[in-house]
């Protein structure tokens, strides 16, 4: 396995954060400046500007720029309601933040199997309801929204409210409706390695709720409301007037991002899906229900580890996500579960490098690296 790299190695980072928003440095820096002129810092108009461009283009009634989504997620459940010793049902192939939010808001979250599609799964989600079940947390992996059309029935049906988790999923759609719109509230996240990253932390939630909105307000700043008045004890977690500027240029030209990620994907996917060592994520167009916006390009591979040393030595980053294990393996945790199909994918899972700064040549050569450490 040693000798099968290449005399022509190219470097493909798996995310390049140095240059993540070079080509829009000369915009960024003058929108920081206007800002700066302003002296427009905390809750001013570029945050509401951006909050209300969100909101159109999801088509919700509330949008709230948050310090990140963990935050969200933990005033999201605060704001519908969640009671100590509530169970929050949630999948346990995601970032600790999720579990940790409902850990913070006083439930309990008790995780649960991935299905076939890799996300959170109705019919495991059923089954681990009990008397004390009142939410249940999808996340959108990878920007694929969830079977949204099974939990809701669920959630219907057993009276709970759902909280989606689209960290990694803005943009993506099922059966036309956008992840995050679909709950009783939805939380996405701008880290800058996300599909719209700002420089530092971010997030936004979501809700069609007017009551649920009211105690968000509160929430994130400081107990106030609308007209300043404390009301209730609250967080200091509001999304920086500067990072929703930096966000708002960059969110008028996401349509295009999108178009990029699947057509990057599209790519992966046309030069790997003979190679019978891999299992890739569901091209772009392979589902009528679903639109996603492939935040990562996640696949399973055979001999996962030599892979990944293989690609390494030859110039290609890759990343196992969660740093290779999934929230109730993680020991000091003390989950108690034993899911098999998460286990399994934990040891064959891999990221590609997927993202605006990989050109066509990259995954040209990431393909061909593939390719040959298979002898495909
Ligand atoms: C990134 C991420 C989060 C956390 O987002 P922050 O804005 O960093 O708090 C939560 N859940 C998922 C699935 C994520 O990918």
């Amino acid at each position: 396995m040693m000798d099968r790299s290449t005399s022509t190695t190219r470097d493909v980072p798996f995310f390049n954060y140095r240059g993540a928003f070079a080509e829009i440095e000369a915009p960024l820096v003058a929108v920081i400046r206007d800002v700066i002129s302003r002296g427009a810092f905390i809750m001013q108009r570029d945050l509401k500007e951006f909050e209300a461009a969100c909101g159109a283009f999801l088509g919700v009634k509330h949008a709230f720029g948050v310090a990140n989504a963990t935050d969200g997620l933990h005033m999201a459940l605060r704001a519908a309601g969640i009671k100590p010793g509530d169970e929050v049902i949630f999948p346990s192939h995601t970032m600790v933040a999720s579990p940790a939010a409902v850990h913070f808001a006083g439930g309990v979250p008790v995780p649960v199997d991935i299905g076939r599609d890799r996300l959170i799964d109705p019919e495991l989600v059923e089954r681990a309801i009990t008397s004390r079940t009142r939410f249940i947390m999808p996340v959108h992996v990878n920007g694929r929204s969830c079977d949204m059309r099974g939990l809701g029935e669920l959630a219907t049906r057993y009276g709970l409210q759902i909280i989606e988790d689209a960290a990694q999923a803005l943009g993506s759609r099922f059966e036309g409706r956008y992840a995050g719109t679909f709950g009783s509230a939805g939380v996405y996240s701008f880290y800058p390695a996300k599909v719209l990253g700002c420089l530092g932390d971010g997030g936004l939630v979501v809700t069609n709720d007017d009551g649920i909105a009211a105690r968000l307000h509160e929430l994130r700043d400081h107990g106030r409301d609308r007209d300043g008045n404390t009301m209730s004890w609250g967080l200091n977690s509001r999304l920086d007037n500067l990072q929703a500027a930096v966000l708002h240029l960059q969110f008028k030209t996401y349509e295009s991002v999108i178009r990029r990620r699947r057509e990057l994907a599209a790519a992966y996917h046309r030069s790997l899906s003979d190679v019978p060592e891999l299992v890739l994520p569901a091209p772009p167009h392979s589902d009528p229900a679903r639109l996603d916006v492939y935040q990562n390009y996640e696949i399973e591979a055979e001999s996962r580890d030599e892979l990944r040393e293989f690609l390494k030595g030859n110039g290609v980053g890759t990343l196992i996500q969660w740093g290779g294990a999934a929230v109730h393996q993680i020991s000091a945790l003390g989950f108690a579960a034993r899911l098999p199909v998460t286990e399994r994918f934990f040891t064959r899972c891999l990221m590609l490098p997927l993202n605006m700064m990989v050109t066509d040549d990259d995954v040209r050569y990431t393909v061909a690296a593939i390719r040959r450490f298979y002898r495909r």
